[in-house]
């Protein structure tokens, strides 16, 4: 597929728009079937270092109360996903780097895997040094999710503080350690920016193919007032146009990369009552139910409207069970549920 191809998508309305969709959801069926596999979210911690333009906790936002979650806590989440047979956990939270910060990731990844061996183990924590990334994986971590946020360089500083502590080159290098490290690696980018271009989302989607990402989490971007773009929410598409825009940079890049996980997220949900469902119907297979303990929720908002904030493990995990249910598709119980494009590079 050519970025012309991609455009075309990314613009396509009406009949045409529906014929893509379509053909986004049989090469889904072809590819990686109709099995959702479902990783259990613990938003770990909302300590940052980092201040992005975009995000609600970004480290200078003084209106949050910060927190870690305990171990004892992430035990009982990953309890909770084990019991009810989710194959895999995500252990999400803030920007943080010290040699400290590594070693306590690293022993709460040991406590987990030797209670619950069986739980596949997800991070997103940010950008960190070779010697971290290799300790965690080396602790149970495989998998890792560091979303590039956009690929564009100019719009990535648009969105960013342009300093040394935010450097775009150094999250493309961390991309690429990670991928040295034998992580199974995701990335993503937020949609509808301001100052982002349809250009620039098809530039997203062939630099995902150009890193050759195992999996992708990817969900419009939603204004939050405590932040600094929430000055340019004018420029941005309404609501459902951005959802629209979401659904088919899902189902771009399932033609794109036909055998890749990619996660229905949160964000969709935010701008649409089905947003999640229809993801997982044109493209996504995988879901993120959240089990977060629910005193944390609110605390870990990094966008407005954020769905799920007063729900507890059961009601976010049953709500996806409706949800995949309604688009004909199935959960993958008990199945760590790896990116088949990662295993067919293994073999
Ligand atoms: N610290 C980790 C995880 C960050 S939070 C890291 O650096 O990778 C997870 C994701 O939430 C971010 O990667 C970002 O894409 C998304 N996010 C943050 N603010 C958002 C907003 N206002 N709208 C939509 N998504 C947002």
């Amino acid at each position: 597929m050519t970025k012309n191809d991609l455009i075309n998508i990314l613009s396509a309305t009406g009949d045409h728009l529906n014929n893509i969709l379509n053909n986004a959801q049989k090469i889904k069926i072809d590819n990686v079937g109709n099995q959702v596999f479902l990783r259990g979210l613990i938003e770990w911690s909302n300590y940052c270092s980092k201040d992005c333009l975009y995000c609600g906790i970004h480290s200078s936002n003084s209106k949050i109360i910060r927190y870690q979650v305990s171990d004892e806590e992430v035990l009982n989440a990953a309890q909770y996903a084990f019991e009810h047979h989710f194959g895999s956990i995500v252990v999400q939270g803030g920007e943080l780097s010290s040699p400290q910060h590594t070693k306590i990731v690293s022993q709460l990844l040991r406590k987990i895997k030797s209670e619950f061996p069986e739980l596949g183990i997800t991070l997103s924590l940010g950008e960190q040094n070779k010697e971290t990334f290799l300790e965690w994986r080396e602790a149970g971590a495989h998998r890792y999710l560091l979303r590039i946020e956009s690929s564009n360089p100019d719009l990535y500083y648009k969105i960013h503080p342009q300093n040394k502590q935010h450097s775009y080159e150094h999250r493309i290098e961390s991309l690429y350690l990670l991928k040295e490290c034998d992580y199974q690696l995701g990335s993503g980018v937020m949609i509808g920016l301001p100052f982002q271009t349809i250009e620039d989302l098809a530039n997203d989607l062939l630099f995902f193919k150009e890193l050759d990402i195992d999996m992708c989490g990817m969900g419009p971007y939603i204004e939050h007032e405590d932040t600094i773009l929430y000055q340019y929410r004018h420029l941005l598409l309404p609501k459902n146009k951005r959802f629209e825009l979401g659904l088919k940079m899902v189902a771009g890049l399932r033609l794109l990369m036909p055998d890749i996980n990619i996660a229905a997220t949160t964000a969709m949900q935010s701008l649409h009552p089905q947003g999640r469902g229809l993801a997982i119907k044109y493209g996504a297979n995988v879901a993120m139910p959240n089990l977060t303990p629910k005193k944390y929720r609110n605390s870990y908002i990094l966008y407005e409207d954020k769905p799920g904030i007063t729900e507890d493990s059961w009601e976010s995990h049953h709500q996806f069970e409706e949800e995949i249910a309604a688009v004909n598709c199935v959960i993958g119980y008990d199945r760590w549920g790896d990116s088949k494009h990662y295993q067919a590079k293994k073999v």
